[in-house]
């Protein structure tokens, strides 16, 4: 079969699967605690069967990477079955994003269903600027925990995904090389992306990739390192002579548009084709309604022909400052 193209030349490469939509943390970034949010029922998120079928369907399109998020996906009860169904697929990569609260408790099961490796997210080394960014949900400990149970179960290797945010932890910047360095672990710091329409984003409280590349080097010594395949989002770095790194992750000063290879999948089914996409396509429908798999086949296929998404070069544009998008908690990060 011939490769899947997007109208920009882009391969669907990467499935990020949203498992639920519900968090137990209020990040201020992300999901702001003062919002009254109405969440999907049961009914509505996609079961099992229909992940497991999702993503067999998708390896026949070309995906190649699945990563489990949310929401909090380990909030999934068959959070273990659902791992066990996608490690069936001849996949490079099945990876988890979890905020790490619950990640002790289940590492080993994942790790023992197929799951490869985690991401946990932890913007502060510790508590009070974690409890500030988290919503006051969840506890520092607990997290760092879940780091090092991963890490002796063999998730490995582990990246730490870090927002930094002007005004709340930009003095965490060092702080969590200091625990990429000590753990020998990859911490990646994220740019304050403007995802959603809630979490009150303005581009003054963006610290950039080169400053905090910048604040890093001021104390440790790192060299770059090639990206690990065509799409990565991230550019690495190494400490010399020692274990692990830092990753950055420039969605707003250094767009990365142009070899973006991921797809979404929400909760409820629906695909999207970009992180700020206003819309995605319903495909649990049409699964429900008994759709083959050839018919379904040809409308994720058809979606990605068309997709001309490159929302991030475009960003600053007018038409963009008032586009309603749909929230990450809805698609996953
Ligand atoms: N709950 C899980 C977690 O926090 O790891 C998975 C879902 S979360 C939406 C996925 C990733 O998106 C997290 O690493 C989070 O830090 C990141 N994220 C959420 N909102 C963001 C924002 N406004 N800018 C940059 N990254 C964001
Ligand atoms: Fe929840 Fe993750 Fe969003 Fe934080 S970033 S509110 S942990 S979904
Ligand atoms: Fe991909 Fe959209 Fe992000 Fe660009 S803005 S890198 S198209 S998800």
């Amino acid at each position: 079969m011939a490769e899947l193209l997007d109208s920009q030349s882009r391969p669907l490469r990467d499935l990020r699967i949203s498992l639920t939509d519900v968090c137990n943390f209020r990040c201020t970034y992300c999901m702001p605690a003062d919002y009254d949010y109405k969440f999907l029922s049961d009914k509505q998120r996609m079961n099992l069967e229909e992940i497991d079928r999702f993503v067999r369907l998708f390896t026949q399109l070309g995906v190649e990477r699945v990563r489990l998020t949310g929401g909090e996906p380990l909030l999934r009860p068959d959070i273990v079955n659902i791992v066990a169904a996608i490690s069936s697929y001849d996949l490079k990569d099945i990876a988890l994003t979890t905020n790490g609260q619950l990640l002790a408790k289940h590492a080993a099961e994942l790790k023992n269903a197929g799951l490869r490796r985690v991401t946990v997210s932890l913007d502060a080394v510790g508590p009070l600027v974690f409890k500030k960014m988290s919503g006051g949900r969840g506890s520092y400990r607990s997290v760092l925990e879940g780091i090092d149970e991963a890490i002796s179960t063999g998730l490995t290797p582990l990246k730490v995904n870090s927002v930094v945010e002007k005004g709340m932890n930009e003095d965490q910047i060092l702080p969590l090389a200091d625990l990429a360095y000590e753990k020998g672990i990859t911490v990646r710091y994220i740019e304050f992306m403007d995802v959603g329409n809630k979490n009150n984003w303005h581009k003054e409280d963006v610290i950039s990739s080169k400053e905090i590349l910048e604040t890093i080097s001021s104390k440790y010594d790192v060299e770059p390192k090639d990206p690990a395949f065509y799409g990565e989002v991230a550019s690495h770095y190494n400490f010399k002579e020692k274990d692990g790194g830092i990753g950055l992750i420039s969605s707003v000063t250094q767009p990365f548009c142009q070899s973006c290879t991921r797809g979404r999948l929400s909760a409820e089914g629906h695909l999207y084709t970009c992180l700020f996409a206003t819309e995605g396509m319903d495909l649990l429908t049409p699964m429900r309604k008994g759709a083959s798999d050839d018919e379904l086949l040809e409308l994720i296929g058809g979606l990605w022909q068309k997709r001309e998404d490159r929302y991030s070069e475009e960003r600053f544009d007018l038409k963009n400052q008032k586009r309603k998008k749909v929230e990450m908690f809805h698609i996953g990060g």
